[in-house]
């Protein structure tokens, strides 16, 4: 059965074509600046494959519809195709990042679906309205196969309601629905059950701090497979430092700045969304770049990162009180799961908590999940490359299968 895995944003996608017997991934590929006078795409089979070399091309995209049609005509294409017709697709499955409070779980999507996730997107504006025109395009395009909607919010819904509620009136929460909903859930439900895997542990009495380090950054506190709190709020710009995004900063400052500045609701939205983070404090938000920019003696560049790996720390510490007993922290994605430096200062004098990282474990480059801590410590330290797409394929196919049952 194959599974087509889409990632929408507003000017770009993301996909994956995933063959899940033997859960591996036939092709994948990117579509970018859409709607601009000059789009791009990159498409790639399967490494090992014939053909896996990366092809390119470049040409307008007027819309997702342009976009998606080329990406549908490569998948059967005689050369760089990975099947020979389109029926050859069960089901697509979408990353979604806000369901609210209404999707608890993935779901096949239909009429009301999609409009109760395009009624979300207050709540996530630059999201949901790019995920129901990935959904609608695709649905078109591909009436055989279910569309199923896979949320970021959904592994938080375990969230006890004193984790999740803003101390805010109450009716703020029941009239507006304002708490904490958290994002990047998928990526934290795989590396939490990763890490149970990796220490040939079950799920029920194992407790992880999972870090979510990449673009944007979160932390989550997970006991018995199940999230108990996370560090992004009503929407992704809450918790800890990220590379354009300011993280947890006193509320105040809103009315502060729009009182001193004149600057209005929106512009104060996008500095805190956009120049931001490690961004703000020395003009760049790849950690690469930062790193050798503060090896050349800038103090900026080092300021932004101490400023990172300390907001991380506190979130461990937090979450290692909320746990109560921690047995291992997790770190993915880009940052999380190619940065040795970052890892090493955020665990950096945690001893007494024990929290160990052994140096050269930490150094050295893998593609699979491992532990960097020394043998017998309380806490392992585990580096587990996220796969979001593999979670969401497996929850289409389960819907699939339900469906046919
Ligand atoms: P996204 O959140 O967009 O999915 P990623 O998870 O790919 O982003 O993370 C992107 C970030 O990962 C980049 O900003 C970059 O700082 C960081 N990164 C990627 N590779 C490395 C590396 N080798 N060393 C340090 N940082 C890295």
């Amino acid at each position: 059965m194959n599974i087509l895995v889409i990632n929408c944003g507003s000017s770009s996608f993301k996909y994956q074509l995933i063959e899940m017997g033997g859960q591996t991934v036939l092709c994948s590929g990117l579509v970018q600046r859409i709607g601009d006078s000059m789009g791009s795409l990159t498409h790639k089979k399967a490494p090992g494959g014939e053909g896996e070399k990366k092809y390119t091309e470049e040409r307008p995209f007027p819309d997702h519809t342009a976009g998606m049609t080329r990406v549908m005509s490569l998948l059967t294409d005689p050369e760089l195709g990975v099947i020979g017709s389109l029926s050859e697709i069960a089901a697509c499955g979408h990353r979604v990042v806000q369901g609210g409070e209404i999707f608890k779980q993935s779901c096949i999507v239909g009429e009301k679906e999609l409009e109760q996730i395009a009624a979300l997107s207050p709540l996530a504006p630059l999201h949901n309205p790019a995920h129901v025109q990935g959904l609608e395009v695709v649905m078109r395009l591909l009436p055989h196969a279910p569309s199923v909607a896979v949320f970021d919010t959904e592994f938080h819904s375990t969230m006890p309601q004193h984790a999740f509620m803003y101390a805010l009136p109450y009716e703020i929460y029941e009239q507006q629905r304002v708490r904490r909903y958290g994002m990047h859930g998928t990526s934290h439900r795989y590396v939490a059950q990763q890490a149970a895997r990796v220490m040939s542990r079950q799920e029920p009495g194992f407790n992880v701090i999972t870090c979510h380090l990449g673009n944007g950054c979160s932390v989550s506190a997970v006991k018995d497979g199940k999230c108990v709190d996370t560090s992004m709020g009503m929407t992704p710009l809450a918790g800890v430092v990220m590379g354009t995004r300011c993280g947890d900063i006193d509320p105040a400052i809103h009315a502060y700045l729009g009182r001193q500045t004149g600057m209005g609701l929106e512009d104060i939205d996008s500095l805190l969304n956009r120049k931001s983070g490690m961004k703000g404090i020395c003009g760049m938000n790849d950690m690469r770049d930062i790193h050798a920019a503060r090896k050349k003696g800038d103090a900026r560049a080092q300021l932004a990162f101490d400023m990172f790996c300390h907001s991380i720390r506190k979130y461990i510490g937090a979450y290692y009180a909320v746990l109560g007993r921690v047995d291992a922290i997790v770190f993915t994605a880009g940052i999380g799961e190619n940065d040795p430096e970052s890892r090493a200062a955020i665990c950096k004098d945690l001893e007494a908590m024990g929290i160990v990282i052994d140096p050269a474990k930490n150094e050295k480059r893998f593609d699979n999940a491992r532990s960097i801590s020394p043998v017998g410590v309380k806490v392992r330290v585990l580096v587990v490359p996220t796969n979001e797409e593999i979670v969401i394929a497996g929850a289409t196919a389960a819907l699939l299968k339900e469906k046919m049952a």
